[in-house]
């Protein structure tokens, strides 16, 4: 059967150069402590240097503002819970949108719980935060502003160079979610006017498991969340990673090497999916931002059609989708996202996710468009 893999939003393969880095950190002589004083140590601390340069030099920051984690999640937990216990003195409030990960959204809101005040700014219909809104609801206790680069499950690219430039002027910290858009669209922390970004390897052809925070030089920032062991400078307690580190490294090296020229080819192939879908296809709508979208990722509301069964019509074609988010299917509730953008519950139901990758060619597309229209015409007959 053929088979077609378009949920990269969700995970990717490992590229063959990753793996075969991963693979020498296991094997021979590669198995060392970092922080260990001999031959084996240093041969590990050595590659994880390497690594820590590799990921700077991605989003224009200097190695020592790397701090490498378990993941984008860990990233984004350890980034909201230090930031804002660490500045606990200066004042307790911390603006979000209400179309973040979870791994933000329910760090912000346990914080809730502990005494913090939280406002979680609405979205358009596009899923865009508005900067407006952003400036109207900082206050003088404003410690923290956490929004995403791009958003997991319709694609929308958020102003966040904007928010940060607010954020800059009036001293307070930035924490940016990156975790979708690295590799796909320039992610600077200049630009970005980021004191703390998030990223993850398993979304660029690197393995799970292994992410980064990048932390501003000079931001008042602690790590809250771990107590153990001096690694990572003190930002990040046990023993690293060092396979899943170089990994982390050379899936980097490679997203930059390829992004580009890649970025470009999955767009043409995004649009095709885009026209085909909603030429071809009656009661359908794209979700997410028609042109600030990230070029890989194309997301849709179908009429009168369960997400969830659509999926499985389509995996026995061979084809892999998403209905939004990995986290939310699953769960019965619509996805918190699409609620946000004003979907109604019926249609956010309909939710079908389609994100390419490097894999994924013309035929790839064609073969879809074919399969879709019959099997959507199939599930509606049935309903
Ligand atoms: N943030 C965003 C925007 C994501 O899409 C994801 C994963 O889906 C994460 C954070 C979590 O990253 P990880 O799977 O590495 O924990």
């Amino acid at each position: 059967m053929r088979r077609v893999y378009f949920d990269h939003s969700a995970t990717t393969p490992v590229h063959p150069e990753v793996a075969e880095e991963i693979y020498r950190f296991l094997t021979g002589d590669n198995f060392g402590n970092p922080s260990s004083v001999h031959y084996y140590g240093l041969l590990a601390k050595k590659a994880v240097t390497g690594a820590r340069e590799k990921v700077a030099a991605a989003i224009g920051a200097e190695p020592g503002e790397i701090v490498f984690t378990s993941g984008g999640t860990e990233a984004d937990n350890m980034a909201v819970h230090g930031a804002a216990h660490t500045n606990r003195d200066r004042g307790n409030h911390i603006i979000t949108s209400a179309v973040e990960h979870h791994a933000v959204l329910n760090t912000v809101k346990a914080l809730g719980r502990q005494g913090f005040e939280i406002t979680v700014l609405p979205v358009d219909g596009h899923g865009m935060v508005s900067v407006e809104d952003v400036r109207k609801a900082v206050t003088g206790r404003t410690i923290l502003i956490t929004v995403m680069h791009a958003n997991n499950e319709v694609g929308t690219i958020m102003p966040a160079a904007e928010i940060g430039k607010l954020a800059k002027e009036r001293g307070i910290i930035f924490h940016v979610d990156a975790v979708q858009s690295l590799g796909k669209i320039p992610v600077d922390v200049n630009e970005l006017n980021a004191d703390l970004l998030s990223i993850s390897g398993h979304k660029i052809y690197g393995p799970k498991g292994i992410g980064a925070l990048y932390v501003r030089k000079g931001t008042r920032w602690k790590q809250t969340l771990f107590h153990g062991g001096a690694q990572e400078r003190l930002r990040r307690a046990g023993t690293e990673n060092v396979p899943g580190i170089v990994g982390l490294g050379k899936a980097v090296e490679l997203a930059m090497k390829n992004m580009e020229e890649e970025s470009k080819r999955l767009g043409v192939l995004r649009d095709r999916l885009i026209a085909g879908i909603t030429g071809k296809i009656k009661g359908v709508r794209l979700t997410g931002h028609p042109a600030s979208r990230l070029p890989n990722h194309a997301s849709f509301c179908f009429d009168a059609v369960e997400g969830e069964s659509l999926l499985y019509a389509l995996n026995k074609k061979g084809i892999a989708a998403s209905t939004g988010s990995a986290c939310t299917s699953g769960s019965l509730e619509p996805s918190h996202v699409l609620l946000a953008m004003g979907v109604p519950h019926e249609l956010a139901y309909g939710s079908l996710r389609l994100t390419l990758g490097k894999d994924n060619t013309e035929e790839d597309v064609n073969y879809f468009l074919e399969v879709i229209v019959p099997l959507l015409a199939k599930i509606r007959a049935a309903n």
